[in-house]
């Protein structure tokens, strides 16, 4: 009987991601991709951690169309690059590759890749990040876990925002997290807001530890 032996042939993202990753290590950069859903707290949840990190953080901001959040990050004088993807619906390795020829990541301890709002494609794509992070916010529901399985099982932490709502929003917490562990038994999960800010010095307190370069 022939056995045929499949050759693992690493899809083109996947070698530009390795290519990334190299140019992060070698520089130091420890580098987050954010993912979310539209609306779920993405550019609030960076916001937060930029004053709280007390390092030097540089963002790429992913959008279909404008420059909003990047205006947002700008603010704290800090390097950021916009990628508009134009309809895209997700982050690729290449558009990263293009965009950190634009940014001086010399001396830069963190990096934020803010993916585009979707659960679905972007857990598909890895960048060349050292972690993943998703943010869920209370009012899309306690069932996303149950519904987007691929996007929160590749996820070294879920980040559930806008907790303040809860009294207003039939959220079972309970619920939300089991269908987390059930599919993802490494994930942190952190309950914050980031209008009250509750929530945000523990997350902030992990993401220190998991970086290996500051
Ligand atoms: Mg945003
Ligand atoms: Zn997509």
């Amino acid at each position: 009987m022939k056995i045929e032996i499949v050759k693992n042939i690493l899809e083109a993202n996947d070698q530009v991601a390795l290519l990334n990753r190299e140019t992060f290590n070698n520089l130091n950069v420890f580098t987050v991709n954010v993912m979310a859903s539209p609306g779920a707290g993405k550019t609030s949840l960076i916001l937060e951690a930029i004053p709280r990190l007390n390092s030097s953080v540089a963002v790429i901001e992913g959008d279909v169309a404008s420059s909003i959040d990047s205006e947002k990050v700008a603010r704290f004088n800090i390097p950021v690059v916009q990628i508009n993807t134009g309809g895209n619906c997700h982050l690729d390795a290449s558009m990263i590759r293009e965009a950190i020829k634009k940014l001086s990541l010399e001396g830069i301890r963190y990096l934020f890749i803010e993916n585009i709002g979707n659960l679905i494609c972007p857990a598909s794509f890895d960048l060349g990040e050292h972690i993943r992070i998703v943010i869920s916010s209370v009012p899309e529901g306690d069932d996303k876990p149950y519904k987007y399985p691929g996007l929160f099982s590749t996820v070294d932490a879920v980040i559930l925002n806008k907790i303040d709502l809860l009294p207003y929003v039939d959220f079972n917490i309970e619920y939300f997290k089991n269908g987390i562990t059930a599919i993802n038994k490494k994930a942190k999960i952190f309950p914050v807001s980031c209008k009250t800010d509750e929530g945000i010095d523990s997350w902030v307190e992990w993401l220190k530890g998991e970086n290996r370069y500051k």
